[in-house]
């Protein structure tokens, strides 16, 4: 029991600094009232934020160490219903003079694209084109914790923890001395907030879980106050990062400007629609189909793997989204090969939605197949082995000892990585020119023809010229660099297809595009 008291002080200790104990609450207590009365947060009930901005795709760079790929916001509004726990986000967005360089889902834009993201206590949900709901409650809880780290929702919650505590901060070079506060919220979720001389909030720094960051930082700073009425101040400017490692100077993930803001409105508070009460929660479905000899795709998701045998062991290819999804495909590879260690798992990309899994395949003891770019990031922040205290995965909960033996290590390459036996082999060959990941792979089997791709289409046969995306051109000019002999098309979105067809609908579009220039232009 000793230990395990001491861990938890050390552990707060380095979370909220040194000012523990009845005299930091009391002193945390008395600011906050402070803080209460100078932006009157007791007297908001709901707030609405309507302006414009910018917003990025999070973990979609180029490569690991360039900036969130950035759009702009055409338009952009928040409204909060602190008794209600909800909230509801309202944005359009548009490419603007962004470059088109990295990944999303519809990024770069054509045109404008739509969005609104709800919450209600414990259901979540979007609106679909048709304005229909869909439901997304397993993103309820963090949705929800993000409405106490807005200013009059932080001073609430912070209020609201008797164990909230305070330290004085000295920022030397900026030289003044914050009081910074911390409390928890909802069980789990610890915040801090950065107070001035006048008792305002200036900044928070949070944590929320991810796949790929562990308990990862986001920093929200608060400025441009102006009075909104009835003794209530806001904020009208808001910059938050997300996702900042030890790497990079500093992520970008939004940055807004509202040109309006509006206390204690009307409409404010949601009804959650009963498609959404009644939506059963998402599980991990795997779907396999035997591909070739020795061969396997492993589907049923939004992101396929491979399974491919080899005479004394396994490899995957494709290690998506998270744990769960990726101990899944783990298990269903052992199913389809019995007995064999699953010694490589092939990396196509370090963007999130296909690394979120590397952890899994470490924890299994395999080794890691990826680009050379990413083996800082993957060594030093991916792969690190401390404490996920928000989202446990098996890497953490199971950590191997930092003095060894340790988890598979990682291989990498510049242009091409082979792994055979003289039978079957699995070749990554770095893909060129292509604006969506500097460290994009195309994964080759030699043995049975079959090229492996993400994020780079196929199109579906019979797509016109017109439509056939710079993505899949790309495709198409590094089969034909490489001389690849492919005979079947498989994309880690979708379903495979024949390079007939493929032959037949990019083929042309490729004879059309123009050399790319030196951003690739598209
Ligand atoms: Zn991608």
């Amino acid at each position: 029991m000793r230990n395990v008291r001491m861990t938890l002080v050390a552990a707060s200790v380095l979370v909220l600094g040194p000012a523990v104990g009845p005299a930091a609450a009391q002193n945390a207590r008395a600011l906050l009232q402070a803080a209460d009365n100078a932006i009157g947060a007791s007297k908001v009930n709901s707030i609405q934020y309507t302006g414009t901005g910018r917003i990025s795709y999070l973990g979609q760079n180029f490569t690991t160490t360039d900036d969130w790929p950035r759009v702009d916001l055409k338009s952009w509004s928040q409204t909060f219903d602190y008794g209600g726990k909800s909230a509801k986000e309202e944005m359009v967005r548009v490419q603007g003079n962004n470059p088109a360089r990295g990944g999303g889902a519809g990024f770069p834009i054509t045109g404008e694209q739509r969005s609104t993201t709800l919450v209600s206590g414990n259901y979540a949900w979007t609106l679909n084109a048709q304005g229909q709901p869909q439901a997304q409650n397993d993103q309820a809880e963090l949705r929800q914790f993000m409405i106490w780290v807005t200013p009059h929702g932080f001073i609430k919650a912070a209020l609201a923890d008797p164990n909230a505590t305070m330290t004085d901060r000295e920022f030397i070079g900026a030289g003044r001395t914050l009081r910074v506060v911390g409390f928890t919220t909802m069980g789990k979720y610890k915040a801090t907030g950065e107070f001035n001389a006048q008792n305002m909030l200036e900044r928070v720094v949070t944590w929320i879980p991810n796949p790929v960051m562990g308990d990862m930082q986001v920093e929200i700073r608060y400025t441009d106050w102006r009075d909104v009425g009835n003794g209530i101040k806001a904020p009208f400017h808001a910059h938050m990062h997300q996702g900042d490692h030890p790497l990079v100077r500093g992520m970008n993930y939004m940055d807004v400007q509202a040109s309006d803001v509006k206390a204690n409105i009307e409409s404010a508070s949601l009804t959650v629609p009963d498609a959404v009460r009644s939506a059963a929660a998402p599980r991990v479905t795997i779907q396999t189909t035997k591909l070739a000899d020795g061969a396997w795709l492993i589907g049923g998701g939004s992101h396929n793997s491979v399974a491919v045998e080899f005479k004394d062991f396994a490899v995957i290819v494709e290690a998506p989204l998270d744990d769960a999804r990726t101990d899944a495909v783990i298990a269903e590879t052992k199913r389809l090969i019995p007995g064999k260690q699953i010694r490589y798992v092939v990396n196509t990309h370090h963007h999130w939605d296909h690394s979120g899994g590397l952890r899994a395949a470490a924890a299994e003891g395999a080794t890691i197949v990826t680009n050379e770019l990413n083996k800082d990031f993957y060594e030093r922040v991916l792969l690190v082995p401390q404490p996920r205290s928000l989202g446990p995965d098996r890497l953490s909960q199971f950590p191997f000892a930092t003095t060894g033996p340790g988890p598979g290590k990682l291989e990498t390459y510049r242009e091409r990585h082979a792994i055979t036996d003289g039978d079957q082999s699995i070749v990554s060959y770095h893909v060129d020119g292509f604006n969506h990941a500097g460290d994009m792979a195309i994964v080759y089997l030699p043995k049975s023809k079959i090229l492996i791709s993400a994020d780079m289409g196929p199109p579906a046969a019979g797509t016109p010229v017109a439509n056939v995306s710079p993505s899949s051109v790309a495709l198409y000019n590094n089969i034909k660099r490489l001389k690849l002999e492919v005979s079947q098309h498989v994309p880690i979105h979708g379903n495979p297809s024949s390079n007939a067809d493929f032959e037949r609908t990019v083929g042309p579009a490729a004879a059309r595009a123009r050399p790319a220039g030196p951003e690739g232009g598209n």
